[in-house]
């Protein structure tokens, strides 16, 4: 592949009203490739100024722009025309998350810009189904309800799944009439800015959807606060969540969060033990172990240890982090230095409180300017113990062992998070019992990380509330209206 030059990436400005725009400052701010280090692109350092040029716009485009007496069948096919734009961009758009990301080129064509893809696709199909309801009153009414949208929605985006993010968040609120403005992560705002570059080439008029580049206590926080913004929809870390909704409060913003995890997989004694290292692996190794779902804490029954351990590492040890721009490439780097200072951070305090990694731990060779970092597996953590606890959001697992089922879902269900977990077993009914019992939005058996976006996800505890996917984000984006109607 060629060399990457700025010219073929994402104009690096704000995308304001349905226009290229630098920031009223004209300051920017870098971003990097995790893989080398270097810097990839310069992009506009938005803050209250852009941001609030950019609520304006989406307001504009809410209360008076053709989108507001655009029919959902038209939207429709805006939202499936994005999708189009956005598949015959695809590998261009994949390479661009891996350069501005990190992750292995392949898992991005395969999953991110496929899930962006999708996730258009799907709630094209929902643009003209939201649907009221006619209800059954006492007396001479005639009473229904309508689904209105919202209003104008800030988006504010991760930087671990970056254009899925942004997919996730605009196709639903655009597919129910809302007008958005986004907010990427500083260390991965190219792909959004494509998505907007996509979405204005299949037509959406002017301020539906605005992007705005920069960072979170200055860009983010402003359209949290904005007065105009009717709701806030986050993904990133529980801190930031928890911080978001104490400053929503202020407007009385409608706000949905979707936050960090600790999620754990529970391995059954009677569970297909090749079948179950392999999913171990990849629910704590993919995408670095930067997913918020990320099985990061193991719990194997006793009997099973030594087994499941010995298939695990032997997976584990053959998984070296390389360049991602290789199709071949399996793992990539962390997404910054910051991170894997981070990381590095939990593995010393693993090895501080009595621990010592039985795989990793250190840095591959050859890692130069990149931050990799190897896979990394603690033995015997105690349930009690940091790294047992705290999101790392690196390639780090912690694994601990449990005597019998209750106590496996004692273990998992000790926590502040419950964002997703796992179990393993070939009982039927132990399966379901588990699943069941588990305090958790998502809930695989015999499986791990699997998502469509025709399935809810979301989290429990402080893991966050509302539901994206599926019919279930209707529910964030819009709101319902009761008509009454005198008969008499
Ligand atoms: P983060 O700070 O929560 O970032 C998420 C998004 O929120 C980014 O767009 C960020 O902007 C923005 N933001 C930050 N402070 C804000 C504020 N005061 N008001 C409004 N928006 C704000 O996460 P991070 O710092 O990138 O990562 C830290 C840790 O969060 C990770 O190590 C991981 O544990 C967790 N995390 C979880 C998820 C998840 O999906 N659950 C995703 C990412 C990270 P900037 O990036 O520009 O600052
Ligand atoms: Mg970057």
């Amino acid at each position: 592949m060629a060399d990457t030059t700025t010219a073929e990436l994402a104009p690096g400005r704000l995308f304001i009203g349905g226009e290229w725009q630098d920031a009223a400052s004209g300051k920017t701010f870098e971003t990097r490739n995790p893989a080398t280090g270097e810097v990839l692109a310069r992009v506009a350092e938005g803050d209250a100024a852009d941001v609030d040029r950019a609520v304006r716009a989406a307001r504009a485009a809410f209360e008076s722009g053709p989108w507001r007496e655009m029919d959902g069948r038209k939207r429709g096919r805006l939202l499936w025309a994005i999708a189009d734009g956005l598949e015959a961009r695809a590998d261009e758009l994949a390479r661009l998350e891996t350069l501005d990301n990190g992750k292995p080129v392949r898992e991005a064509r395969m999953f991110d810009v496929e899930g962006a893809i999708e996730c258009f696709r799907y709630y094209a199909g929902w643009a003209d189904k939201i649907e009221g309801e006619v209800l059954p009153i006492p007396g001479p009414y005639l009473n229904y309800t309508r689904r209105e949208p919202v209003g104008v929605c800030g988006q504010i985006i991760p930087w671990n799944y970056p254009l899925q993010m942004a997919a996730w968040k605009v196709a639903p609120a655009l597919a129910c009439g809302n007008t958005v403005v986004l907010k990427p992560a500083e260390q991965t705002p190219l792909t959004a800015l494509e998505l907007a570059r996509v979405a204005h080439e299949a037509g959406l008029p002017a301020g539906v959807l605005n992007v705005v580049t920069g960072y979170g206590p200055t860009a983010g926080a402003a359209l949290v606060r904005h007065p105009e913004v009717d709701k806030i929809a986050f993904t990133g870390s529980t801190e930031v969540g928890r911080h978001i909704q104490r400053e929503a409060a202020g407007t009385l913003k409608r706000v949905s969060l979707e936050l960090g995890g600790k999620s754990p997989n529970l391995v059954l004694a009677d569970a297909d033990l090749e079948a179950a290292a392999r999913g171990a692996a990849s629910a704590i190794f993919y995408n670095t172990g930067q997913a918020c779902t990320a099985g990061s804490r193991l719990l194997v029954e006793e009997k099973v240890h030594d087994e499941l351990l010995e298939k695990l590492l032997k997976r584990a040890a053959g998984m070296r982090p390389g360049d991602p721009l290789d199709p071949k490439c399996r793992m990539g780097p962390l997404v910054s230095q910051e991170q894997l200072d981070r990381v590095m951070g939990y593995i010393e305090t693993g090895k501080a409180e009595g621990g010592a990694p039985v795989l990793g731990g250190d840095r591959p060779e050859g890692a130069g300017g990149g931050y990799f970092l190897n896979p990394t597996i603690f033995d015997r953590v105690s349930p009690e113990a940091t790294i047992a606890r705290e999101e790392i959001f690196g390639p780090v697992l912690a694994v601990s062992t449990f005597a019998d089922v209750d106590e496996a879902v004692a273990i998992a269900n000790r926590s502040v998070y419950g964002l997703a977990a796992a179990v393993w077993t070939q009982d039927v009914k132990q399966a379901h019992r588990v699943a069941h019992a588990l305090r958790a939005g998502t809930v695989w058996v015999n499986m791990y990380h699997t998502l469509d976006v025709g399935s809810p996800f979301g989290g429990y505890k402080e893991s966050g509330y509302g539901r994206e996917l599926g019919r279930y984000a209707l529910d964030l984006y819009t709101q319902v209206k009761s008509v009454w109607v005198n008969l008499a």
